[in-house]
């Protein structure tokens, strides 16, 4: 497409990267070839070389996926984008990718659990230290960074406790140390939020949450500058977790609408938050469209929206009261995942931590009595309606 970068995200969500060179399919066809051959060896080699575009072999590259790829960096305005088989995938990739033994993470502490178990598990095993600080303390993870570190990694909102990180103030921070700053950027989406934007170098999704939204496809991308993107290409390609032909298409289907889900979600997700915050049966509501959340002004400066995502807790603090609730909701799947057209809702311990110990969520500051809620497309007064049955 010409002229992209004047293309406002509704449009790019349905046009962008669309274009494949696969013959007048109005659709991105999906490449079922695991090989692309060559009659030509010296044209094979330019290809392999990266000196002429195509594709060699389907663990590095493939056109559908490609397409996808193309998409997603449009939205979040990167120079280059790189795919993966999920969102851990990717996020894998970007980590294992960027740093060497002796480096050194800050990060937070309420990552998505998955990146909470590289930081605590896994980096450390090849001799790489991480700091994870007070997700809201600033400051501190300011200091920490300015002792020397390789990555910042940022999660904003965060899951599922749905706190605010200030990416412009900690990117600059992060700049002055010399480090990648890293932002997981699944929660907002870019229509919600943009990292690069903001100061950021690599932006991180899990596809398999909004971006695909239908929860049938399991994906993730990294959107930064080539240089960066590339080193983490190189690690994906060899790492072998790439983006299957059918999920990318899925993933791209489902991108087609994502601005018309995401104002639906942000809408639906601000009015749900107030209903919550007013009835009596809950203690508490962590939504950052509320002004009494800590992060709202934050939000406001770096979002354009809040998005869909929300949590709470019942006024009767325990897992069995969580454990009598849930089951009473009829329009929420109870399901892991997030960011699909319908709403879910479950407590970390299943979702979100399923991979952390009960201590291991108490050291995250994650409530077991908390109930994580997605809010989907559905229409917002039958979800208030049922939320009221389930709890009175
Ligand atoms: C789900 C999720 C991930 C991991 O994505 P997968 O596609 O399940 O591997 C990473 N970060 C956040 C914020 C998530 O919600």
């Amino acid at each position: 497409m010409t002229h992209d970068d004047e293309l406002r995200p509704a449009t790019l969500a349905v046009r962008g990267g669309e274009e494949h060179g696969l013959g007048n399919a109005t659709q991105v066809p999906v490449v079922h070839s695991v090989a692309f051959g060559y009659g030509d060896v010296d044209e094979w080699l330019d290809v392999a070389l990266c000196k002429k575009p195509g594709h060699i072999y389907g663990r590095n590259t493939n056109p559908t996926v490609a397409a996808f790829e193309e998409k997603v960096r449009l939205l979040e305005g990167a120079e280059a984008a790189v795919s993966a088989a999920s969102g851990m995938g990717i996020i894998s990739a970007a980590l294992f990718g960027l740093l060497r033994p002796g480096d050194r993470v800050v990060s937070l502490k309420d990552t998505y659990g998955g990146s909470n178990r590289l930081f605590t598990e896994f980096l450390p095993r090849f001799g790489i230290e991480v700091a994870l600080c007070e997700t809201t303390d600033f400051a501190a993870i300011e200091a920490e960074t300015a002792k020397g570190c390789r990555v910042l990694y940022l999660e904003t909102p965060t899951n599922p406790t749905v706190k605010i990180v200030d990416i412009e103030r900690l990117a600059r921070a992060g700049r002055a140390a010399g480090a990648v700053v890293m932002v997981d950027n699944t929660f907002a989406t870019p229509l919600n939020q943009n990292p690069l934007a903001l100061g950021a170098h690599i932006a991180l999704h899990s596809a398999t949450k909004y971006l695909g939204g239908h929860a049938d496809a399991l994906g993730g991308v990294a959107c930064g500058p080539a240089d960066l993107i590339r080193e983490i290409y190189h690690y994906r390609e060899i790492n072998g977790a790439s983006l299957d032909p059918m999920s990318a298409y899925l993933l791209l289907r489902g991108m087609k609408t994502l601005h018309l889900r995401v104002e639906r979600q942000n809408r639906n997700a601000l009015e749900i938050a107030r209903f919550l915050a007013a009835h009596p049966g809950v203690s508490q509501v962590f939504y950052p469209g509320l002004e009494s959340h800590p992060g709202h002004e934050i939000a406001r400066r770096q979002m354009r929206g809040f998005g869909g995502m929300l949590s709470f807790m019942l006024r009767e603090n325990s897992f069995a009261a969580v454990r009598a609730f849930l089951p009473r909701l009829r329009l929420a799947h109870k399901a892991a995942n997030l960011g699909a057209v319908e709403t879910i809702a479950g407590p970390p311990s299943t979702t979100s931590h399923v991979e952390c110990t009960a201590e291991q969520r108490a050291a995250m500051g994650i409530p077991e009595s908390l109930i994580r809620y997605s809010v989907g497309i559905e229409d917002v007064r039958d979800l208030i309606a049922d939320l009221a049955r389930a709890l009175g």
